[in-house]
């Protein structure tokens, strides 16, 4: 594909250089049946270094995600090869199933049938809590 000239998709700007891989594997964009362009350690006179994601295509992108990876991201929407929409990305308040908590005696490891939760404890330094056990994300 042509990553400059996406007619319906989106383009994920301004991720933290080395975290595109991590957002592409967790939002599973391999699984996609539409082109997905990863351009890294872009030049960026803002943030030293960037990466982008360009997806062709009209998928449905889980934004807690990418805000709980990279919040100072941008996600830009195009429709018919134009910018149609900017959102910019925040720190999610919660985490629904979206990472594990590794604390071995929790209740969402030792229950299978249990969300795992976690909750943005301090927005400043953007750590996250296990709703249950209250260990830290990583
Ligand atoms: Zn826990």
């Amino acid at each position: 594909m042509n990553i400059d000239s996406i007619q319906n998709g989106y383009v994920i700007d301004h991720i933290t250089a080395g975290k595109a891989m991590q957002i592409y594997n967790m939002l599973d964009f391999a699984s996609l049946d539409c082109p997905v362009a990863m351009i890294m350690n872009v030049h960026s006179s803002k943030m030293g270094k960037k990466d982008i994601i360009k997806i062709d295509g009209e998928v449905e992108i889980n934004l807690e995600v990418i805000g709980y990876i990279s919040p100072d991201s941008t996600v830009n929407v195009i429709k018919n090869g134009e910018i149609a929409g900017k959102s910019h990305i925040a720190p999610p308040e919660k985490l629904i199933d979206i990472i594990k908590c590794k604390n071995p005696r929790c209740i969402t490891t030792t229950e299978q049938d249990i969300h795992h939760v976690f909750l943005l404890s301090n927005a400043k330094k953007r750590e996250y809590r296990c709703r249950y056990c209250e260990a830290m994300a990583r």
